[in-house]
């Protein structure tokens, strides 16, 4: 077996006041919020799924805090964005559908980074759109040249996107969490030393870890998280 190198890196925990620069309706389900702040200048993220805590304030006046993606940011231009994936209720996602050019909040962290390697010979991404963010940014991270499957669930059609082609990438996309877990459970394993990383809700990622074990892949090479769940509050667990 060849050694893959993991690194963990670890940040000064920081919060950086932010202002909303640009607020852009990605798709039917994603809104892409860019933010601005002078502390933005200093702001690092080595892995494609860190997170962030976003603080803002509710309809109520409360203060509130979820976990979210990095997904882009530019020290020179001071400047992070976050895709917000748009649900029926929940503090954050209305903060999101709401948000205009100039409202503030906080971004703190992240903590560290858990660098997951480019050497394996595969590496398997399954996600729904809470994770999609991550996974697009490990899309953009990973060498084009990677073998890599992607499966994705989204809620809309429009929030599919076109990530830039190569022969050994394969992206699919489902309409629903159990499609995917069905597929899951056909999938055939490439040969070969493969990453498998899994993140969404929460039953859903157990589901897919699972059958992944059943199916021989092993659990030192595979990171699964659930991101939400179902009918709970602010909810993060690394499964
Ligand atoms: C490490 C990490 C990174 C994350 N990155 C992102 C990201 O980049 N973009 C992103 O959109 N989300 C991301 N999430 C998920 C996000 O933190 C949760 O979806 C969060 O609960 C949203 O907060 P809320 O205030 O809108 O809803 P909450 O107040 O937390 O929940 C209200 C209700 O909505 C439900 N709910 C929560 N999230 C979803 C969802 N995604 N779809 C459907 N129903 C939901 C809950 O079950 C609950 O019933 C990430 C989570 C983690 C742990």
């Amino acid at each position: 077996m060849r050694e893959h190198l993991f690194e963990r890196v670890r940040f000064e925990l920081q919060q950086r006041p932010v202002d909303v620069l640009k607020v852009e309706q990605t798709s039917e389900g994603f809104v892409t919020v860019t933010f601005t702040g002078p502390l933005l200048a200093q702001f690092n993220s080595l892995s494609f799924d860190d997170h962030i805590k976003f603080i803002f304030t509710n309809s109520n006046g409360e203060t509130i805090r979820r976990d979210y993606t990095p997904r882009s940011f530019n020290n020179a231009k001071q400047e992070l964005s976050i895709e917000f994936a748009l649900h029926a209720q929940g503090d954050a996602s209305d903060w999101a559908r709401n948000a205009k050019p100039g409202d503030q909040a906080v971004i703190a962290g992240p903590k560290g980074s858990m660098i997951i390697p480019h050497s394996f010979d595969w590496h398997l991404l399954v996600a729904d759109s809470s994770s999609l963010p991550a996974l697009a940014r490990r899309m953009d991270e990973l060498p084009l040249a990677t073998h890599v499957i992607a499966l994705i669930h989204v809620e809309h059609e429009s929030d599919q996107r076109a990530f830039a082609q190569y022969a050994g990438r394969t992206v699919q996309w489902f309409d629903s969490h159990q499609r995917l877990i069905d597929t899951v459970s056909t999938l055939q394993l490439p040969a070969g030393e493969g990453f498998s990383w899994v993140a969404g809700e929460h039953t859903f990622a157990l589901q897919v870890r699972d059958i992944l074990l059943e199916q021989g892949q092993p659990k030192e090479r595979m990171k699964a998280a659930a991101y939400w769940k179902q009918g709970t509050v602010d909810f993060h667990e690394k499964i």
